[in-house]
């Protein structure tokens, strides 16, 4: 871990008046005893929290906050994305992927509440997406990048090559599932790949599913063109999440035969879903949400290395990209949007805003909701035994969230002054 953010981290620890802490000099990351307020996200009420060894040990119904300057500041799980291409400028199928990148992706996601992230590669030359893994299997054992990162997504490369379908991803890339090439990037990943996106009905591609299942790995539909009868085969052969639904899909679909109704009918099937108001309509977010309802939702953010950067045009996907003022990534020669530059908090107060769920069932579908489906059973929850892993925020009038403290395994990795 690198020194000044140690320092900052213990710095955070000692100073803040509502923390009682002892420091564990043996261990830099864990600090052994210590006890957090702030009013629960599920029912806006005064919590406590105990914490010991960077784990949740006890949670208790305080009377108030002793803390008056916490007046209004909710506590909720830390926030988790199973789904990002890149930030700031960094993409994980670039050439020059490296730890530094990594880290700083790591430590701006921690400012703006998420905990947990998968970095996901898409489509790609075999040989650079064997380098990557091969450098991510290394970059995870790093002591800040390992806290938030439990593993990789593959996106592609075995996807539909049909326009509209294979939405941004570069056509000359993608191809049919080959397990010979997918062990290959298994083993480099240090078999740290958690979840592929895959598109079921390309050759060979239910035997993939069922060979990716047995390694635990998890499976999601995405960029496809899938029938009722193969997505419903992909399903039994194991898949259990639809990547993006909605997007992925060509802009002109039949009314009767297109992959959404199956994946909505499918009650096997978790939906993912990008809510930053661009990749969805609000009724489209509605009415997905009220077929899959709060447990079944996830909330993805799909950022690409151009999120975090001012609006103009860049190169991405070795094309014209344009990043618009409202945040909104296009590519102009297919008139497709090239994944997305907002967060998962922005997710979030969109889903309050279109479906008027609760805040606790939109902190769900980026928290609990993805970390059930990944099986990260230490995380996602407030509750004994997990581990402490914090987002403290403001909620401001419009829904956003007002980050001011993040929490990674029991330490403070982010405070606003
Ligand atoms: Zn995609």
């Amino acid at each position: 871990m690198n020194n000044t953010i140690s320092i900052f981290a213990f710095l955070c620890l000692f100073l803040c008046t509502n923390l009682h802490t002892q420091s564990n000099a043996d261990n830099k990351m864990k600090v052994k005893k210590m006890v957090i307020e702030g009013l629960f996200y599920t029912d806006h009420q005064p919590i406590s929290i105990e914490i010991e060894d960077g784990k949740i040990l006890r949670i208790s119904r305080i009377e108030k906050l002793s803390d008056p300057e916490m007046e209004g500041i909710y506590i909720a799980p830390g926030l988790i994305d199973h789904q990002v291409n890149g930030y700031l400028s960094h993409a994980f199928v670039g050439e020059e992927l490296n730890l530094e990148q990594v880290q700083k992706i790591t430590k701006a996601f921690w400012a703006r509440g998420i905990t947990t992230y998968v970095p996901t590669l898409t489509s790609h030359r075999s040989d650079l997406l064997l380098k990557n893994f091969g450098k991510l299997s290394k970059i995870i054992q790093d002591e800040i990048v390992s806290l938030s990162v439990p593993g990789f997504h593959l996106e592609g490369p075995y996807i539909s090559p049909i326009d509209g379908f294979r939405g941004a991803h570069n056509k000359a890339y993608i191809r049919e599932p080959n397990w010979e090439e997918f062990s290959q990037f298994y083993e480099a990943s240090g078999r740290n790949i958690i979840e592929v996106t895959i598109a079921p009905e390309l050759e060979g591609a239910i035997d993939f599913i069922a060979k990716c299942r047995q390694l635990g790995i998890v499976v999601a539909l995405g960029h496809h063109n899938g029938t009722t009868a193969i997505i419903q085969e992909a399903v039994d052969a194991g898949a259990s999440v639809s990547t993006h639904l909605g997007n992925g899909c060509a802009n002109t679909i039949h009314r009767h035969d297109n992959p959404i109704w199956p994946q909505l009918a499918e009650d096997r099937l978790t939906a993912s879903i990008i809510a930053d108001g661009f990749h969805l309509r609000p009724e489209e977010v509605q009415t997905f949400y009220k077929v899959k309802g709060p447990e079944r939702t996830i909330l993805v953010s799909d950022v690409i290395r151009l999120a975090g950067l001012p609006p103009g045009t860049y190169e991405d996907f070795d094309q014209e990209v344009v990043v618009t003022p409202e945040g909104k990534v296009m590519m102009p020669a297919q008139n497709v949007l090239a994944g997305a530059s907002f967060l998962i908090t922005e997710g979030i107060k969109n889903m309050m805003a279109f479906t008027q769920c609760s805040l606790a069932d939109a902190v769900h579908m980026a928290s609990r909701n993805p970390a059930r489906l990944l099986g990260l059973h230490d995380r996602g929850e407030i509750s004994p035994g997990k581990r402490a892993d914090f987002v403290l925020f403001k909620l401001n009038k419009d829904g956003s969230m007002d980050i001011r403290k993040t929490m990674v395994n029991g330490v403070t990795v982010f405070e606003v002054e």
